[in-house]
């Protein structure tokens, strides 16, 4: 078991609010914390000024508000091609995050294991930690590649879950079917729960997400987590949910009454009504990132990066053999300090941080001059030769 100081690694300051932080500082371009710096679309906002207005103002039930339920379970249904009951298959919460805890607390023991794909979001780390059992990384690009031995030997008697992020953060990769149906076959061999975090799902620009709650075997075993946070561009509100086996969901709901009781009322409502357009919503957010993802794709080749392709989200991975530096972690303060950019570096994402590769994590989810910005500070910093490290001693 995980001694309790082990466990609070996870409750310190995370990576994204540590270098949001020094973006204040240094009063540098932040290009780290996933969030859109726009204002959210407006048909949400005002549904949530006429819901705070109508005094919709006290406990929403923990399930979440009703309206919010049957339309989680009318539109996922859709997808999945099933019908959900919007009090058995689904719950909400306060956000993908709450989700997240709440099931790693539901499902995982002292001594248990849990698969994680790494780089992997910090949140899973932390709150299979904080339950007392143990992240296993494994390589996710040895999936997408179509070798599954990695997965299978990470699978001990004592694994109980395994963790899926697609699209992912931080490589914005989608998983294909073969990766999918990978996990679906060792997850069902070993009889494990996955939790599949699906955030990204509507912020897709090459390629086609697909659910693993939809592949074949799986639905009965797998939470599917989503949020508002990343559909509608709005972080702040803190609106997730998750969908699944009444068993799996009940589970979850259980402990999201002792986390939160339950999420914010108005914005619950808000959101329900902002999904009854999301056919038209999903696109007004989506297509400015996919310009934005060009727009500093393109300003970091051109610079002389290398970048991994994305395909979802809100961020690309780069190398950073532009600059003298041994570690992401070094690279990230160096870029920070000289050139006046905030990144993220990728060991936070690593069960074993010294198993970080040397890539660098950059948000897309920016207006274009804040991109810009960030580029030609870029260029001027670049212009007096490689950026040097600065150590790793300002980051907690
Ligand atoms: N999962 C992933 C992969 C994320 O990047 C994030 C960050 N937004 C979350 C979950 C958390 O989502 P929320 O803000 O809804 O808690
Ligand atoms: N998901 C966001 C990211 O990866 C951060 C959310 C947070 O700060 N908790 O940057």
């Amino acid at each position: 078991m995980y001694p309790a100081s082990e466990r609070a690694r996870g409750a310190g300051e995370t990576i994204f609010a540590s270098m949001s932080r020094l973006a204040r500082e240094l009063d540098a371009v932040n290009l780290g914390q996933g969030f859109p710096d726009t204002h959210g679309p407006s048909r949400a906002i005002e549904a949530a000024v006429r819901a705070l207005r109508a005094g919709s103002n006290q406990y929403a039930p923990p399930g979440g508000v009703e309206p919010l339920r049957r339309q989680v379970a009318s539109l996922w249904g859709a997808r999945f091609g099933r019908t959900l009951d919007p009090d058995r298959n689904v719950t909400i919460t306060s956000g993908a995050t709450e989700a997240i805890a709440a099931a790693c607390l539901a499902w995982l023991d002292p001594g248990d294991e849990a698969v994680v794909l790494e780089p992997a979001y910090d949140a899973y780390l932390a709150a299979i930690r904080a339950a007392g059992a143990r992240p296993v990384g494994v390589d996710l690009g040895t999936l997408l590649e179509g070798d599954r031995a990695a997965l299978e030997a990470a699978v001990t008697p004592r694994t109980r879950l395994i963790v899926v992020n697609s699209p992912h953060n931080p490589s914005g990769a989608i998983l294909g079917t073969a990766a999918l149906n990978t996990i679906a076959d060792v997850a069902t061999r070993s009889d494990l729960r996955v939790l599949s975090d699906e955030v990204y799902e509507f912020l897709v620009y090459d390629g086609e997400h697909r659910s693993l709650g939809s592949v074949p075997g799986m639905w009965e075993r797998t939470l599917v987590v989503s949020s508002a946070a990343k559909t509608f561009g709005l972080t702040g509100w803190k609106v997730g949910w998750a969908l699944g086996p009444e068993q799996l969901v009940r589970e979850v709901r259980s402990q999201v009454q002792y986390l939160t009781y339950a999420g914010a009322t108005p914005l619950q409502l808000a959101v329900a009504d902002a999904l009854d357009d999301i056919d038209a919503l999903a696109p007004l957010v989506r297509e400015p990132l996919r310009r934005q993802r060009e727009l500093l794709v393109r300003g970091l080749e051109d610079l002389g990066f290398h970048v991994v392709p994305s395909q979802a989200g809100y961020f690309v991975l780069s190398d950073f053999g532009l600059l003298r530096a041994e570690t992401s972690h070094e690279a990230a303060l160096a870029l920070a300090h000289t050139a006046g950019v905030v990144t993220i570096p990728v060991e936070p994402f690593y069960a074993d941080p010294a198993r970080a590769p040397k890539l660098i994590r950059w948000s897309f989810a920016r207006q274009p001059d804040v991109l810009s910005e960030a580029l030609r500070r870029l260029r001027t910093a670049l212009l007096d030769g490689p950026i040097e490290s600065q150590g790793t001693g300002a980051l907690r």
